[in-house]
């Protein structure tokens, strides 16, 4: 019988009842692996008013006992990493060190938000007027949901689940249809950690699911990561029904490489975020902008490169790329390649034609000269593994380049002239920014996020960012009787 993978209400595995179920597969093998349930409205009401009740308590415990929670989960999550590593690649095909080190950097915000005693504190000042003192509290907003995309089924959820948790408030974890038994795996650890059940919840599903939780009355806050479309949807509909609501979007993400730069170092670091996870990344470096003379030696050594990555099913220790996540996206983005060498762009070397393993989702690696502004390979977020070289004359020109493009998520200059970085991280319009590193992803005591169509909403995700988006800010006046500055007044209150 088809393994079926349920939602986790109440502290517990709780099967779906809406009889609609979406197929689940191994990416490396092509074979269905699973079905998962894909919940209603009316079982999304009755995992909130779940979550709700049990948000009630839990705002209730101490700083030192959400503190102790966090402090358990990360244990958990350090101990069991190979066991949901496998399970990541099993559903979602990237290699097992890949999942790993996403485990590892979700870690990364577990260990932040135990800090929660230290990052709450308010404000106080004391003789704010005669007798009087204000301070400020943050408290949380009672029920709030994630939605996450395949791509980081682990660490996308822990982006969230880990500070909102912290902060007082019950989570409802609505994971991607395509690699959702992760999000089970986490229920269970946060049940052995201790948290009381109904704070933590998976509801699985799809659309109807992610509608009904928009326009849930009980829901306060909504964290979105996913496509820039769904995105822009989410933040829309979600603060229409007056929600808080951060949504994350796609990316296009440019390497500027100067005239100066290491070409070799550039080369190994552009290969490494435009292949690694088969560029299935928001901040894979999709498209390399090399400016004068670089170009040629530059594609000469991303070239050289690409035959020496093993590519094929992540479990096994020596491969370095995976499949993609479905045969759908595979074909999609091999679209791509064959639209760019039809509009003009030079196949360098062409992934529909690599030795790869016929079962599964697979594809190999592509690297396109001579992309320009118009082409779809540039348009479109191809997430997928190919890599395209826009030739540029001048700094200024590469500059303007990534300043105008719509996504604005990660960037990341390669250059010996620390003028030239300074000047780039000052002009470049784009929310997280590398400096001779490839994949800038913020640690965890900073915030992540992008700009323009790579974010919707005022918040970034996680850090400080992450802790005032899961609390409301609270100010306190207050006097204790004292007959000596007691007296009627009618005029407005005045400090001094
Ligand atoms: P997606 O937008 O298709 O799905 C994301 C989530 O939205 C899933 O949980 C899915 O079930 C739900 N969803 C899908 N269609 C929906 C609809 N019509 N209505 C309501 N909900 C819907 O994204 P994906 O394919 O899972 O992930 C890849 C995308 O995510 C890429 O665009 C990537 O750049 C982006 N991403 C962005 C970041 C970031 O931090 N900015 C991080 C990771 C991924």
């Amino acid at each position: 019988m088809t393994r079926r993978i349920s939602h986790w209400i109440d502290g517990r595995r709780t099967p779906g009842t809406s009889g609609r179920t979406a197929p689940v597969y191994n990416p490396a093998t092509g074979q269905r692996s699973a079905e998962v349930e894909l919940a209603n409205s009316s079982e999304i009401s009755d995992a909130v008013a779940k979550t709700v009740a049990a948000s009630k308590d839990w705002r209730h415990a101490s700083l030192s006992t959400r503190s102790g929670v966090l402090f358990a989960f990360r244990e958990l999550l350090h101990e069991r990493t190979d066991e949901l590593a496998a399970i990541v690649t099993a559903e979602h095909g990237k290699v097992l060190a890949d999942a790993a080190g996403e485990i590892a950097r979700g870690l990364e915000n577990v260990e932040f938000a135990a800090g929660v005693p230290q990052l709450l504190k308010g404000g106080f000042s004391e003789q704010a007027a005669a007798g009087v003192d204000v301070y400020s509290i943050r408290q949380p907003l009672g029920v709030v949901v994630g939605i996450t995309p395949f791509n980081f089924p682990v660490m996308v959820p822990l982006w969230m689940c880990a500070n909102a948790i912290a902060c007082g408030n019950a989570f409802i974890l609505k994971p991607s249809e395509k690699d959702p038994s992760a999000s089970l795996f986490l229920a269970q650890m946060w049940k052995d950690a201790g948290l009381p059940d109904g704070v933590f919840t998976v509801v699985q599903g799809d659309k109807e699911a992610v509608d009904a939780l928009l326009n849930h009355a009980d829901v306060a806050a909504v964290s979105f990561v996913g496509s820039t479309p769904i995105a822009k949807y989410i933040y829309e509909t979600g603060t229409a029904h007056g929600k808080r609501v951060q949504a994350l979007g796609g990316a296009k993400n440019h390497a500027l490489v100067l005239p100066d730069a290491d070409v070799d170092m550039a080369a190994d670091a552009l290969v490494s975020a435009a292949y690694g996870s088969a560029g299935e990344r928001c901040m894979a470096l999709s498209v390399a902008v090399a400016v004068g003379g670089v170009a040629d030696p530059l594609v000469d050594a991303i070239a050289a490169r690409l035959p020496k990555l093993k590519i094929g099913d992540g479990t096994h220790p020596d491969i370095d790329m995976g499949p993609l996540i479905t045969a759908a996206h595979r074909d999609k983005v091999a679209g791509y390649i064959g639209a760019g060498a039809q509009q003009g762009a030079t196949l360098v070397v062409d992934g529909r034609v690599e030795d790869v393993p016929a079962e599964g989702f697979f594809l190999g690696t592509t690297l396109m000269d001579h992309v320009t502004r118009e082409m779809t390979v540039y348009t479109d977020e191809i997430f997928g593994p190919v890599l395209c070289v826009v030739r540029v004359q001048t700094y200024h020109e590469g500059l303007a380049l990534i300043n105008d493009n719509p996504y604005a998520n990660g960037t990341a200059i390669f250059t010996r002239d620390g003028g030239a970085a300074r000047a780039f991280q000052f002009d470049v319009e784009v929310g997280m920014v590398g400096i001779n590193v490839p994949i800038p992803v913020p640690v965890a005591y900073y915030s992540f996020g992008g700009w323009k169509a790579s974010l919707f909403g005022d918040a970034h995700i996680y850090g400080a960012e992450g802790m005032n988006f899961y609390t409301r800010g609270k100010v306190v006046t207050a006097r204790w009787p004292d007959p000596a500055t007691s007296s009627v007044d009618l005029g407005f209150p005045r400090t001094r």
